[in-house]
């Protein structure tokens, strides 16, 4: 259970658009809106910094400000009491409900749920995206893994609600930037677990719909966020992202791969390299996330630690990785 302050320290931003209440910025700390209670087109506005909203007309003489409690009162029209129930059970805002079955506990695989339907994901997508800001969780979230918005968009990742729960939605391409795959990641109450669509074809790959013609250079890694944290160290590379429950690498990919001068194949467990090296051209050089004090640096844990840079230096000058991969050449990073 949260107590009032934390419930009160829910950001109202994030409130605004679980109710897909349309903000429009007014300065750095102000943004506005129709009123979810007596209309107009600017007049109810919340401030960021405050966590408070007020309303400058209330023409039909509805509370004018409040905090987070009473925007749920004034949007569902609800009590105190139940106000706050929704906020601590995070039962609040229009969600998409009919997309999504109950969410899943957390697997390395994805989770299946209804039948993905590419246009319809398409359209959600260019919705979500207005999600995707520093003030949202979701875009806090990726922020807060080293990802920036501008990289979010390049891989057209949205800001989105998975059965009232935050979560950020990512599409998979295929090389003819065909939307063949969906699935989402939902940030809370932990930040693993997956809904995926039913009909989804991860198995290509994700990350071609970012890719530059004018690259040279592909790098090959383990989940979405890492392949979102090489891009945001070097733009200049392609990168593309397996999950590690893939058995091998889709031939597709591979005869792709030859459009390439320089291929590396960055992994997270040896199990995953052995496997995919195979299927790899061979001169792949291949490098295994080594383990430092425990924790395993793979391309997020570099960027976050401001390591990726020279880690990727290293890579795509040769100085580490190999035809088979090397766990020990990475002192000095
Ligand atoms: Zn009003």
């Amino acid at each position: 259970m949260r107590n009032l302050s934390n419930i009160k320290d829910i950001p109202l931003y994030d409130l605004a658009l679980a109710y897909h209440i349309e903000l429009t910025q007014k300065s750095s700390n102000e943004y506005c809106a129709t009123c979810p209670a007596c209309g107009g087109t600017d007049r109810f506005v919340i401030d960021t910094d405050k966590n408070m909203w007020f309303c400058r007309k209330s023409e039909n003489g509805h509370r004018d400000n409040g905090d987070t409690i009473e925007f749920i009162m004034l949007v569902d029209g609800c009590d105190f009491k139940s106000a706050c129930t929704k906020l601590e059970n995070g039962d609040y805002g229009t969600t998409y409900t009919s997309l999504y079955t109950s969410p899943i506990q957390a697997q390395c695989a994805p989770q299946v749920t209804s039948q993905f339907d590419s246009n319809y994901f398409g359209k959600m997508l260019e919705k979500n995206f207005d999600y995707m800001n520093k003030h949202s969780q979701q875009g806090k979230y990726l922020l807060s893994r080293g990802v920036s918005l501008e990289t979010a968009k390049t891989f057209k990742i949205g800001g989105s609600y998975a059965h009232g729960e935050k979560a950020i939605a990512i599409p998979y391409y295929n090389w003819d930037n065909n939307l063949i795959g969906g699935r989402w990641r939902i940030l809370e109450p932990k930040d693993q677990r997956y809904h995926a669509w039913k009909g989804s074809c991860l198995k290509n790959g994700f990350g071609w719909h970012s890719h530059k013609t004018t690259s040279d250079t592909l790098i090959i890694c383990e989940g979405e966020i890492n392949a979102m944290s090489i891009c945001e160290a070097e733009p200049d590379v392609n990168v593309l992202s397996m999950g590690s429950e893939n058995s091998h690498i889709h031939p597709g990919i591979v005869a792709h791969i030859g459009n390439y001068e320089k291929v590396i194949l960055w992994g997270d467990s040896d199990s995953c390299i052995e496997r995919w090296t195979n299927d790899m051209p061979n001169y792949t050089r291949s490098f295994i996330s080594p383990m430092r004090d425990g924790i395993k640096w793979d391309a997020n844990e570099c960027l976050k630690r401001n390591k990726l840079d020279i880690a990727l230096h290293k890579l795509l000058t040769g100085s580490i990785g190999q035809s088979k991969a090397y766990r020990n050449q990475i002192k000095g990073w």
